[in-house]
C-alpha cells in the first residue's frame, strides 16, 4: 500500500468543519482516510500505530476482511426494511448475544447511550412492577454512561452541567468501589445499579470484585436489577467475551456497543431471562436499530472474536503489554485487564502532551485524565505491535523528562 496523499486534505476539511460542524469536539489536526488492521494512514500518507482502535471500537482491526465481506454482502442484498418486519441477522445476532452472555432477550439500539437508555426503561418498568412510585438508578460518581438524558443522568461528571438542566430525576451516585456506600445507597427505592466493570473514560479504573459483590448482594436484598454497562469492556476487550465473566457476580441486564460493529453503529442490552418479558409492544423502538448492514457485520465480528485462541491472546498480550510498560523511566503504574490499559504517568508529566507527542511520532493513543494515557489497541495486535508501541512512548517520556 504506497504512502501517498488522498483526498482533499486536512486544511481544507478543518476549512470545512470550522463553517459547518457545530464545535462539540476537540480533534487532533489528522484526517485518517484509510486503516488496515492496527494501522492508519492521514491525508498526507502518514502512516500510524493505531493503540485506540477508535475508543475501543475497531477491535478486530481497521476493514477486517470478514466484516468489509459481511457488510458489502449485506449491503448489496438488503440494507434496511425497519422493525416492522422481521429480519434474519437480527435474530442471529440476539440469539449469539443471549447464548453468550445471560440468556435472556435483546433489544437492538445504533450506539452505547441508547443500549443504556433501554436499560435504564426495564429497571423503572421492572420497579413500577414492584410498585416503586420514585425510583431511582444507583452508579458510581465517575461512571459514564453516555450522554442522552437518562444515561447523562447516571454519569455524574457530566450531569453537573447546569446548562443542560434539568436533569432526568431519580439517579444517585457514590465514590468508585466504596462497597459499603453502595450498600447503603440501595434501598426499597432502587430499581437498578448501573456500573462500568471497569471504567473507562474515567481512566481505567478496575471495579473491584468487593464492590461488584456488594451490588449483587445488595440489588438481590431490595429487589433491584444489576445492570453492567460492558460498552466499553464488551466484546473480547478485557480477555474474555464480557469483562464481567472474570468477576464473581453476574448481571441482570448488561449493555453492549462500540466493538460490537467492528466500525458499524451498533448497540445491544441483553437481560437475563428473570426480566426478559419486562419491556412489551409499545415501551420502546428504534427506526434504525438492529438493521441488517450493521447486524451482518457484529455476526462477523463475533466470529472472530468469540474464540478461545483470540481471548487468551488477549490476556496474555495485554500482561506483556503491562510488563513492558512498567518497566519504563516516566511510567508511576498501569490499570486495567487484558489490552484495556491505562498507563499512569509520573508526576510532572502531562498525559496530554503525551499523547500529541506520540502522535507526531506515529503512535494513536488518548489521554483520558490529565495523568493518564489509554491504551486500547485491536486484539489483533502481536508482540510486535506492542514492542514498537512501548518504544516510542519510553522514547516520548525521555524527551519529556530531558525537556
Ligand atoms: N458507556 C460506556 C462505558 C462508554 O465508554 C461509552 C462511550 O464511550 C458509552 C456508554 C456511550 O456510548 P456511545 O458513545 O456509543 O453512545
Amino acid at each position: 500500500m504506497s504512502d501517498v496523499a488522498e483526498g482533499i486534505g486536512l486544511e481544507q476539511t478543518q476549512a470545512l468543519e470550522r463553517r459547518y460542524l457545530m464545535r462539540t469536539y476537540r480533534r487532533a489536526p489528522i484526517d485518517f482516510v484509510r486503516g488496515e488492521g492496527p494501522l492508519l494512514w492521514d491525508a498526507e500518507g502518514k502512516k500510524y500505530l493505531d493503540f485506540l482502535s477508535g475508543i475501543s471500537v475497531c477491535s478486530v482491526g481497521h476493514c477486517h476482511p470478514e466484516v468489509v465481506k459481511a457488510v458489502r454482502d449485506q449491503a448489496h442484498r438488503l440494507m434496511h426494511v425497519s422493525n416492522l418486519y422481521f429480519s434474519e441477522p437480527m435474530a442471529q445476532l440476539a440469539q449469539r448475544l443471549s447464548d453468550s452472555s445471560l440468556g435472556g432477550r435483546v433489544f437492538f439500539a445504533n450506539s452505547g447511550t441508547e443500549a443504556n437508555e433501554c436499560a435504564i426503561k426495564i429497571a423503572r418498568k421492572h420497579a413500577h412492577r414492584r410498585g416503586v412510585t420514585e425510583p431511582e438508578i444507583v452508579s458510581f460518581q465517575s461512571d459514564f454512561h453516555g450522554r442522552t438524558y437518562g444515561s447523562l443522568a447516571a454519569t455524574p461528571g457530566l450531569a453537573a452541567n447546569e446548562a443542560l438542566g434539568p436533569m432526568l430525576p431519580g439517579f444517585r451516585s457514590v465514590p468508585h468501589n466504596d462497597a459499603a456506600a453502595l450498600r447503603e445507597a440501595v434501598g426499597e427505592r432502587t430499581a437498578a445499579v448501573l456500573l462500568e466493570v471497569i471504567q473507562g473514560e474515567a481512566g481505567v479504573f478496575v471495579t473491584s470484585d468487593e464492590a461488584l459483590l456488594a451490588a449483587r448482594e445488595a440489588c438481590d436484598a431490595a429487589g433491584a436489577l444489576l445492570i453492567l454497562d460492558e460498552i466499553q469492556t464488551g466484546v473480547g476487550r478485557t480477555g474474555s467475551l464480557w469483562a464481567h465473566q472474570q468477576t464473581p457476580i453476574r448481571p441482570d441486564v448488561m449493555t453492549s456497543a462500540k466493538a460490537l460493529g467492528g466500525g458499524m453503529p451498533i448497540g445491544a442490552c441483553v437481560t437475563a431471562p428473570s426480566c426478559a418479558e419486562v419491556l412489551e409492544p409499545g415501551d420502546h423502538g428504534s427506526t434504525f436499530a438492529g438493521g441488517p448492514v450493521a447486524c451482518a457485520a457484529a455476526l462477523a465480528v463475533l466470529d472472530l472474536v468469540d474464540d478461545a485462541v483470540l481471548l487468551r491472546h488477549v490476556r496474555e498480550l495485554g500482561a506483556y503489554l503491562c510488563e513492558k510498560l512498567d518497566e519504563l523511566d516516566g511510567v508511576r503504574a498501569t490499570r486495567g485487564r487484558g489490552l484495556m490499559v491505562g498507563v499512569a504517568l509520573e508526576a510532572g508529566l502531562d498525559a496530554a502532551a503525551v499523547g500529541a507527542d506520540l502522535l507526531e511520532r506515529g503512535l494513536v493513543v488518548n489521554a483520558p485524565r490529565p495523568d493518564t494515557l489509554r491504551l486500547l489497541p485491536p486484539l489483533v495486535i502481536d508482540s510486535d505491535h506492542v514492542e514498537l508501541a512501548v518504544g516510542l512512548i519510553g522514547e516520548s517520556l525521555l524527551g519529556f523528562a530531558a525537556g
